[in-house]
């Protein structure tokens, strides 16, 4: 028999729960921003102010002009496995915004000081809500929602140690704003250092927001992928051979709105390349993905970065083949202007 004591089974406090599971949410200030601002675009804003200090470690503040949250619904908003966007399994299955946990303010709330500032189109005026002191006051702001996040993982010394300087943190920050701003050319974004404007793309059509993200190197460096056939469309701009990189940091791809990681479509972008590109290189692309919801899985990580295809393997084949041909018309065209 063991020597261990057994232990009863207790059931975790709350916060507990919550801190746990803001370990797999927020890692760093960017996981904070991403969380954010999905939720400012689920509340349908046009506008998105990132506003950061010391890296988003100080302080994270992101401003929104969205829907608002109703001042009797603010502390729910707090709430663990509290959200508007999900009530059903059906929901589930069809989900169409960024969030549906209903865990992301709790966990953030659980490692961080948060207070909510918000006010509907119905309301008299905002109201404020300070999560750790539970106090709710009237307070002065237009029609949305302001989430201020200070001091990250202030009383999780560990994680905290695991943060990098305050550059490496804001880079991470912009760059996952970088990604909503791919995701929606038709809201505006900006992204404030300590009072200093550090990025800001302006509301526009969807190619221009590439040019202004990725540059007009890109662009020119760059061709059209199209595929719209069976369940599976394609569209965005795969980087020519020579625009290839060392890293891997100019690789974009959206699965129905929301920017994901996933080594399926990966791989199959890079077989596309396979006879033109050598070792290493990593191709640039921005790759926009959109399938019936019921052929894939978003509910996979709790940051909802991985997703799953029911059928992968027509995935990869589409990607690879609408990737193929864009290179391939490049070539000919090359070919035809070489020849002429
Ligand atoms: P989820 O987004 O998964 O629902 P969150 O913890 O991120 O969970 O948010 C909880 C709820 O708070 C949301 O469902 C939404 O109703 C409300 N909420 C959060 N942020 C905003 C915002 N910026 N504007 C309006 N409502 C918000
Ligand atoms: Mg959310």
């Amino acid at each position: 028999p063991s020597a261990l004591p057994r232990r009863p089974i207790r059931e975790l406090p709350d916060e507990l729960v919550s801190q746990i599971a803001a370990g797999e949410v927020v890692e760093r200030p960017a996981s904070v921003v991403r969380e954010l601002v999905d939720n400012a675009l689920d509340a349908g804003a046009t506008q998105v102010a990132v506003k950061l200090v010391a890296g988003g470690v100080r302080s994270i503040v992101v401003e929104d002009d969205g829907a608002g949250i109703e001042a009797a619904e603010l502390p729910l908003a707090l709430r663990r496995h509290a959200t508007s966007k999900i009530g059903s399994l059906v929901d589930l299955e069809s989900v169409s915004t960024m969030g549906f946990r209903g865990e992301a303010l709790a966990a953030i709330a659980s490692v961080a000081d948060v207070s909510l500032l918000s006010r509907t189109a119905g309301a008299a005026h905002a109201v404020r809500l300070d999560a750790r002191s539970g106090e709710l006051g009237p307070a002065a702001r237009a029609v949305g929602t302001s989430v201020e996040v200070r001091e990250l993982f202030f009383n999780t010394p560990a994680r905290r140690k695991f943060l990098k300087t305050d550059a490496t943190e804001l880079a991470h920050a912009v760059e996952a704003v970088r990604r909503h701003a791919l995701a929606r050319p038709d809201v505006g974004f900006s992204v404030w250092h300590e009072g200093r404007l550090v990025a800001q793309w302006r509301a526009a059509g969807l190619d221009q927001r590439i040019q202004d993200v990725l540059g007009e190197d890109f662009i020119d460096g760059s061709r059209s992928v199209e595929h719209n056939a069976g369940p599976l469309a394609l569209q965005g701009r795969t980087g020519l051979p020579e625009m290839s990189r060392a890293r891997a940091d100019q690789q974009y791809v959206f699965v129905n709105g929301r920017y994901v990681r996933d080594r399926l479509i990966a791989h199959g972008i890079r077989s596309a390349y396979e006879d033109v590109l050598h070792g290493q290189r990593q191709p640039a692309y921005v790759l926009f993905a959109t399938i019936a919801p019921e052929l894939v899985d978003v509910n996979v990580h709790p940051t909802k970065i991985e997703v799953r295809f029911r059928d992968g393997r027509a995935v990869h084949q589409a990607v690879r083949r609408a990737v193929e041909s864009a290179l391939a018309v490049s070539r000919a065209g090359l070919a035809a202007e070489a020849a002429a």
